[in-house]
Order: C-alpha cells, then sequence, then structure tokens
C-alpha cells in the first residue's frame, strides 16, 4: 500500500505491440484527467524510461487514437531493464519527472519487469494485459487477441475461397509460440478441418490419418491450422512436404499469417475491454494499491496480484477441443 497521494502517472507499452494498446493508453489519460492526475508518456517501453524519452498527456493529446492499431507510444524490449543499474536510472528519471506511480501495458515479462522495479523502489505499478497471444493467467482476454481472432478467421476465410475452387490443401500457420488459443479459436471459427496446438501432442501419422479420412468421407479441400508452436516436431513446412510424399496426388499450399496478426484497427471489444482496463488500472492506483494486473472474467473487470498472474499460467478450455473435433466431423 502506498500511503503517499498520487499526482502524477506514467503510462508504457512494452514488450509486442497488440491492438487495443492505443485505446487503453487513451483510458489510463482519460481517467487521469477526470481525477485530475498529470501523465507522461514513456516512449519505447522501459527502454525510453532509461532513456528519459517521455511526452507530457493530457485528455486532448489521445484523440484519434482508440481506432489506431500498434502503439503510438512504440513499444521495445530493454536489455538494460533487466539490470539492476538500468531500473535504478529508470527510477531516477520517474522521481526527475515528479513521477509517483506506473502503468505497464504488456505481456508477462513486462510484468516481470514491473514487479522488479516495485520491490527496488517501492513505487507503486499496475499491469494492463497487452498482448495477442492470451497466455496470460487471470483475465479470460488479454488486449488484442479479439481483433488478431478475427484478422486471423478474415484470412482464413480468403484461402477457404481459394482452397475449395482448386480443391487444394492449405495448411495455415498462426502465432502462438506456447499456448494455442488463436489456433483453436480460428480453426473452429475458419472451418478447420484439423487444427494443431502445442497443448496437444500430434503424432504426424494421426494428422496423415485424419486427412487421408477426410477424402475418403469426400472432402474436397482441406484447412489444417497450425498454431506455429505446435508438437509434431515439424515446422509448417516439413509437414506440407511430409503429406504430400505419402499423398503426390494432393495440392497442398502453406500459408503463414505471421505479423498481419497483429495488426490493424483494434475490435470494438478490445476498444471497450482497453477503455474498462484503463479506468480500473488509474482508480486501482489512486486507491493506493499497487503490484496488480487487471483482468476481466465472466464480464467483470477484476484485479490480481501481477506475481499470480506472471506465474499463473493461462489454460486452454479443453472443451473446444472437443468442439473442434466435433465440427470437423
Ligand atoms: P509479449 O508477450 O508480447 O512477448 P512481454 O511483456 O512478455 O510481451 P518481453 O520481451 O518478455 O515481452 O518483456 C518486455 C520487456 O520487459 C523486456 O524487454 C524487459 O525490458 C522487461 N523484462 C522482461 N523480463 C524481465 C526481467 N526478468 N527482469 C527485468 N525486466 C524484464
Amino acid at each position: 500500500m502506498s500511503e503517499k497521494k498520487i499526482k502524477k502517472i506514467a503510462v508504457l507499452t512494452s514488450g509486442g505491440d497488440a491492438p487495443g494498446m492505443n485505446a487503453a493508453i487513451r483510458a489510463v489519460v482519460r481517467t487521469c484527467a477526470y481525477h485530475n492526475v498529470a501523465v507522461l508518456g514513456v516512449y519505447r517501453g522501459y527502454q525510453g524510461m532509461i532513456e528519459e524519452d517521455f511526452i507530457e498527456l493530457n485528455a486532448r493529446s489521445v484523440r484519434d487514437t482508440i481506432n489506431k492499431g500498434g502503439t503510438f507510444l512504440k513499444s521495445a524490449r530493454s536489455k538494460d531493464f533487466r539490470t539492476k543499474e538500468g531500473r535504478q536510472k529508470a527510477y531516477e528519471n520517474l522521481k526527475k519527472h515528479n513521477v509517483d506511480a506506473l502503468v505497464v501495458i504488456g505481456g508477462d515479462g513486462s510484468f516481470t519487469g514491473a514487479l522488479l522495479f516495485n520491490e527496488e523502489h517501492n513505487f507503486p505499478v499496475m499491469g494492463i494485459p497487452g498482448t495477442i497471444d492470451n497466455d496470460i493467467y487471470g483475465t479470460s482476454h488479454t488486449l488484442g487477441y479479439d481483433t488478431a481472432l478475427n484478422t486471423a478467421v478474415e484470412a482464413i476465410d480468403k484461402i477457404r475461397d481459394t482452397a475449395s475452387s482448386h480443391n487444394r490443401m492449405f495448411f495455415i500457420e498462426v502465432m502462438g509460440r506456447d499456448a494455442g488459443f488463436i489456433a483453436l479459436n480460428t480453426g473452429i471459427g475458419g472451418g478447420a478441418e484439423r487444427i494443431l496446438i502445442p497443448e496437444e501432442d500430434t503424432p504426424i501419422e494421426e494428422l496423415l490419418q485424419d486427412i487421408e479420412e477426410g477424402h475418403a468421407k469426400g472432402k474436397t479441400s482441406n484447412i489444417i491450422v497450425v498454431a506455429e508452436g505446435d508438437k509434431t516436431g515439424k515446422n509448417i513446412f516439413e509437414l506440407k512436404e511430409y503429406v504430400e510424399k505419402k499423398h503426390p496426388e494432393y495440392d497442398i499450399r502453406v500459408a503463414i499469417l505471421g505479423h498481419m496478426q497483429r495488426g490493424g484497427a483494434p475490435s470494438c471489444y478490445d476498444r471497450v475491454l482497453a477503455s474498462r482496463m484503463g479506468v480500473k488500472a488509474v482508480e486501482t492506483l489512486l486507491e493506493g494499491k499497487s503490484n496488480y494486473m487487471v483482468g476481466i472474467n465472466n464480464d467483470v473487470i477484476d484485479l490480481t496480484p501481477l506475481e499470480k498472474a506472471i506465474k499463473g499460467g493461462s489454460k486452454l478450455d479443453m472443451e473446444l477441443v472437443r468442439v473442434a473435433e466435433i465440427m470437423s466431423i
């Protein structure tokens, strides 16, 4: 608990960018304005804190941002902030600008940095989960996840048009090194025949068998959605080659959706979520609390201790795996 009255709050975006980060910055700035608290924007995440790369923000400076992807404050990965000296320098810079508390919009790495910063300098911090991967404990949705799902499913729809026109099979890679949230949901939403996720060990022979069975059932085109971190032990091009070798008669193509999944205007869901989270983050700091992440669960905005958010590990709903299986009959 912090006893001191908070008069100025700094806000930064850190780690991978995600749609909705701008809307969250805007929400933090406007909630501060509402409560007569000043705001300092920090460019380039923790690196900007160390290099004193700041901008004073007010309610008007965040106009026309709610609808924009990316983050106008820029994001970065900072090696220097991983050192005690780097964090000391960052602290001195915040003090120099009379900042009393910090809102960090980012993923679990950014939260780990925020916790260390709090421990070493007794500085109030609050986290807002901003990452398209949705792999953070304590919230059913991270900022940017819903937008990324919609972007990916739109791309899959387009690929399906060409797949069915030519009786082709497509392996489509979506983001998710450690978590299959995007793959599983876009796979169901995009009508995939098979979905490969990091949480499930799928032997490659099983995949082949499924494809063969699908063919025997009269499926003329096939969409197979693959998360980056799938456990077949092969990358997506090797998967294609493997299936092609066994079945030279199949016409197989690969599409990697890549960074397009991170970009674009945030969905309405992400804009509203960002606004709600920004309000809660600032008002929680003003109540004198620190070291929490704002999350949403069952459509209620709540708080999870940062430590738990980092270590908790998010879990896929395995019922969704069953739904996917049933849908691909
Ligand atoms: P994403 O999920 O998009 O990767 P992230 O927040 O997990 O987002 P990271 O690159 O892991 O992304 O972390 C962002 C920044 O947070 C790092 O560049 C670093 O400055 C800081 N950070 C991460 N881990 C630590 C740590 N153990 N100690 C201090 N700072 C850290």
